[in-house]
């Protein structure tokens, strides 16, 4: 079978389909693992061409694999892009996607709602590197942070943990008015519900480690790129380079092809943050059901969101289904499909109360992960987000009260009679007052 079918196939087709064929030499259906370090030479020739990129067979796992590259073309084809990298970890392909554009001296235009490794990557790591960032908190803030030495914009899909949406094709508008690219972490959607390169986006990454694998048991990460971008303005990819004998990137692939061919070559093979071929396995072997576990995973948060607003313990429910959600009329335009099956909820009770609830849940798991078949809770105040102020946490809606919740793939009715359990437990006594009643 072809790796690209001549006819297009539905997502579902493609995830179990897209870019393995049955190994030409054993028949084996699944993609073997290829755990190897190296790939032989037939001969002197052999080698010289490989290495001058003249001859495209394998040469070494940490700039290419079989299994990898079976994986990358599945992950490609459902993100409806031309060209996947896979890597070590989500932070390793967002790292790399943006290094593959940034340098010293340019500037990065991110959205304010960010999964805290990222925050961290661009206000640490990136500063070091001389490369500034802004963050934008609303629509109008994308236009007014632009610089003259902007270079990128980033913005995950639906953003962890109060479920914004992105309005990808206004945000990428204003990017392409500036000639840049718009880059977006779409873990928390999953192609399945948006395909940003659709919409306009330029690069795609993903945490593979969540959705996208499922299972929970692997790190992974990719950037998917499509040809939809003209590179000619980023002068590391048109000015002459040693290992492409003198020429740029650009003469070598094209202005559409030039990113994602130096990305690949220089950025992601010298950094090495490289994906083990048995963890590109089991992303696949996640890949496979994609589908059929978003759509449950998100209609059975749909329904624990509506079920959590009508409890008295309860504030409020960040879930874009919802009607009054701030990206509710968003979400309906660009989410057809479900709105993820990550949601926030905060308890009247405040802290005490979501101390009492997370140690009061049976079949929610404690656990910092989202989109496992199985469900989790955190509480972001206390962990993931410990080291912000108090008053960074309230301006980004992180109330002493909220818990995180992601959605598995259990019956609803046995994940309601668990919240019903830990919402119970929030009118007992607090700890502490159970301690000082036992002392005296
Ligand atoms: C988990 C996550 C990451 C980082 O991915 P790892 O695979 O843990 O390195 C990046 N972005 C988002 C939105 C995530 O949820």
């Amino acid at each position: 079978m072809p790796h690209v079918p001549s006819t297009p196939l539905s997502f579902a087709t493609r995830q179990v389909h897209a870019g393995a064929e049955p190994d030409p030499v054993t028949g084996a259906r699944v993609t073997p693992v290829h755990l190897t370090a190296g790939f032989v030479f037939d001969d002197f020739e052999q080698a010289r061409a490989r290495f001058a990129g003249e001859d495209d067979g394998f040469v070494y796992t940490r700039m290419g694999n079989p299994t990898t590259a079976a994986v990358e073309r599945r992950l490609a084809a459902l993100e409806g892009g031309t060209d996947a990298l896979l890597l070590g970890t989500g932070q390793a392909a967002l790292t790399v996607a943006l290094l593959g554009i940034l340098g010293a001296g340019d500037h990065l235009v991110a959205a304010a709602d960010l999964y805290e490794g990222s925050r961290g990557l661009f206000l640490e790591n990136f500063a070091r590197l001389g490369i500034a960032v802004d963050f934008a908190a609303g629509p109008d803030d994308w236009e007014r942070l632009v610089r003259p030495t902007t270079r990128a914009f980033f913005a995950e899909s639906i953003a962890n943990p109060k479920n914004a949406v992105l309005d990808v094709p206004a945000v990428a508008a204003v990017a392409h008015r500036h000639g840049v690219p718009l880059v977006v972490d779409n873990t928390f959607a999953t192609p399945y519900l948006l395909r940003p390169l659709e919409h306009g986006a330029d690069v795609v990454v993903h945490s593979a480690s969540k959705f996208l694998a499922g299972h929970g048991s692997a790190l992974g990460g990719v950037v998917v790129t499509g040809e939809g971008f003209d590179w000619s303005g980023f002068e590391h990819l048109t000015s002459p380079v040693g290992v492409l004998g003198g020429v740029s990137w650009v003469d070598r692939y094209g202005p559409r092809r030039a990113y994602v061919e130096h990305t690949r070559g220089v950025v992601a093979s010298r950094l090495g943050p490289a994906i083990s071929p048995f963890n590109a396995f089991l992303v696949q072997q996640g890949l496979e059901t994609l589908s059929l576990r978003v759509a449950r995973q998100s209609a059975t948060a749909e329904l624990l969101a509506r079920w959590l607003l009508a409890r008295p313990e309860v504030v409020s429910v960040d879930h874009a289904a919802l009607p009054d959600h701030p990206s509710h009329a968003v979400a309906q335009r660009l989410l057809p499909l479900g709105t993820g099956a990550v949601l926030s909820v905060t308890l009247a009770g405040g802290r005490s109360a979501a101390q009492r609830f997370v140690d009061a849940v049976e079949l929610f798991t404690r656990m910092t992960h989202v989109g496992d078949v199985r469900s989790l809770v955190i509480h972001p105040a206390s962990t993931t987000h410990a080291h912000r102020t108090e008053t960074e946490r309230l301006e980004t809606g992180i109330w002493p009260g909220l818990l995180r919740l992601s959605i598995g793939l259990e019956e609803s009715a046995d994940l309601v009679a668990d919240l019903e359990r830990a919402l119970a437990a929030t009118h007992e006594p607090a700890p502490e007052e159970t301690l000082v009643e036992v002392g005296s």
